[in-house]
């Protein structure tokens, strides 16, 4: 059945990879612009994207020119291929001259099979003229989001890059991006002239992995009931914010009997390798790590993936819970999180370097998460639909098991907003949601008493909620844009969307608390 193309390229994933074989959807790009296509991809971040262009160039006569924004990368995905023995070279802004003019030279003399480009290099004549002595084998398009307006990171150079195609008409294009909402998915292929080309879209689904987000109380403990109940004996990773949690979670794992080591990046190489190592060769060994660890791991036995802190990002979430099950057997993906992480990325991002749009965009993406947090929906179609893509209920996480029920949270909204725009007005404004919820609750805590904050009218309305049915209305409100937190105390500050609710009638509905967290009923087990 196989053509001879289909096993040379077989045979080069195989002989300069390394790999068996090609991951789902891999070989149709692959087989595609082999033989000349236009295609445009869609396909989740390390779903695999690189070897969609790699191998055509390597199969095909010429060289294959990627066009990257990701310059401070570059270095490291040639040096990464030319350890593979791919002959491959980059120019971007970053070189001089004389070593951008042995690039070229290697380029011209066909010594090549891939040259990584920067966007902007293609808006010089002289690169445009370099490219029409040499032969080029085909043309891939990365992070191709890039051309849109929609995209996060729009870059005007990549406007010139639809030029490509009547400049060398004959050369087939491959563009590629994890970003798939629709509206980007349209206007890349209209941008870049792709419209004819054949759109691969792979699916963001993982079937098998069951996501479930818990409200955090005692998390470590959480963790080890999960671990203890579901998951006795199973490889897994846990993720947690800092080198120190790290640490003491790990510690209390293996105090509990539950085989533990950590992985972060103030660990010694030999430490850090070492236990890596361990991950991938023993059999139910559990990884407790920063985001540091992950990267490039593929056991495929990994049965689940728990956060005890909040990620910064669906994107990233999707990332790290995406390293279970890849065998296909169910898997678990787990978080915790309360309004201390809301807190505590709000003043990571407030405090961040880098300018307003960047800080926007942070805060963007953290609202995308809070909102997965607080979803009554099934947590799986508002992941799909993160990613542009539509999903029927799975049955299968656990807002689809025990359905949340919601209530209208109008007038507790009203009372919790009323205080915060109280404590404000009187220009005490280092109030965080323990006092406010205090205040609510009439409690004559120390600091409510100190404050005189048993003398204000909002004092003791409250006492129909109990605590963590106010945290989880703060929580909801944030993820609402109906509250905002800043500043190093997570002082709540009040939005227009607040001042809706509070003068405009605006209705809260607001999800139920969950009594316990949801188990999973219909887990089978291997
Ligand atoms: P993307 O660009 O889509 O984020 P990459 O191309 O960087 O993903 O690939 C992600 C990881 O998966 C890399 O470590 C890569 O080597 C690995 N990988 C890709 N294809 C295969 C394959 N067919 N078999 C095994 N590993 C693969
Ligand atoms: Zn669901």
């Amino acid at each position: 059945m196989t053509s001879p193309e289909v096993s040379e390229t077989l045979q080069v994933l195989n002989r300069v990879f390394g790999y068996d074989s090609f991951r789902q959807g891999q070989q149709e790009i692959v087989d595609h612009v082999t033989s000349g296509g236009d295609a445009l991809v869609l396909m989740p971040t390390g779903g695999g994207k690189s070897l969609c262009y790699q191998i055509p160039a390597l199969v095909r006569q010429g060289v294959g020119v990627v066009i990257s924004p990701l310059i401070a990368l570059m270095q490291d995905q040639v040096d990464a291929l030319r350890a593979l023995g791919v002959r491959a070279g980059f120019l971007n802004s970053t070189q001089d001259p004389d070593e951008r003019r042995m690039v070229e030279a290697e380029f011209l003399a066909g010594e090549l099979d891939l040259l990584y480009l920067a966007p902007e290099r293609l808006r010089v004549e002289s690169t445009l003229q370099l490219l029409d002595r040499g032969k080029v084998a085909l043309f891939a398009i990365d992070e191709a989001h890039c051309v849109s307006q929609w995209g996060h990171d729009f870059r005007p150079d990549y406007l010139a890059l639809s030029d490509l195609h009547e400049r060398w008409p004959d050369v087939p294009r491959i563009a590629l991006t994890a970003t798939a909402t629709k509206a980007t998915h349209a206007e890349i292929a209209s941008r870049l002239k792709l419209e004819d080309a054949h759109h691969f879209v792979a699916s963001f689904d993982r079937p098998n992995i069951q996501y479930r987000i818990v409200p955090k109380n005692e998390p470590k403990k959480q963790l080890l009931d999960l671990l203890r109940s579901e998951h006795s004996g199973d490889a897994g990773i846990v993720y947690c914010l800092s080198r120190k949690s790290v640490e003491e979670t790990a510690d209390f794992l293996v105090r509990n009997g539950i085989e533990a080591l950590p992985y972060h990046a103030g660990l010694d190489a030999r430490t850090r390798s070492e236990h890596q190592a361990r991950f991938l060769r023993e059999d139910g060994l559990v990884v407790v790590a920063t985001i540091a660890f992950g990267m490039g791991i593929d056991k495929p036995d990994v049965r689940f993936v728990a956060h005890l802190d909040l990620p910064k990002s669906v994107e990233g979430y999707y990332q790290e819970t995406g390293r279970a099950g890849r065998d296909g057997l169910p898997s678990t993906a787990w978080l915790a999180y309360g309004l201390q992480d809301v807190v505590q990325q709000r003043k990571l991002i407030d405090g961040s370097e880098g300018d307003a749009a960047h800080r926007r965009k942070q805060s963007a993406h953290l609202d995308a998460m809070l909102a997965l947090c607080e979803t009554v929906e099934c947590r799986r179609v508002q992941l799909l639909a993160y990613f542009g893509q539509d999903g029927a209920a799975c049955g299968n996480c656990d807002t689809c098991l025990a359905p949340p029920e919601s209530w209208d949270g109008t007038v507790a909204a009203q009372k919790l907003l009323s205080t915060v725009v109280r404590l404000r007005r009187e220009r005490r404004q280092k109030f965080g949601a323990g006092q406010i919820i205090d205040i609510l609750l009439g409690r004559k805590t120390s600091k409510v008493v100190q404050h005189d904050h048993d003398s204000l009218s909002v004092f003791g309305v409250g006492t129909e909620l109990a605590e963590s049915e106010w945290r989880g209305v703060v929580r909801q409100l944030l993820a609402k844009g109906l509250l905002a937190v800043e500043g190093d105390y997570g002082t709540l500050v009040t939005t227009p969307g607040s001042d809706e609710v509070l003068y405009q009638g605006r209705q809260v509905l607001l999800r139920r608390e969950p009594k316990r967290a949801a188990k999973a009923s219909t887990r089978t087990r291997r």
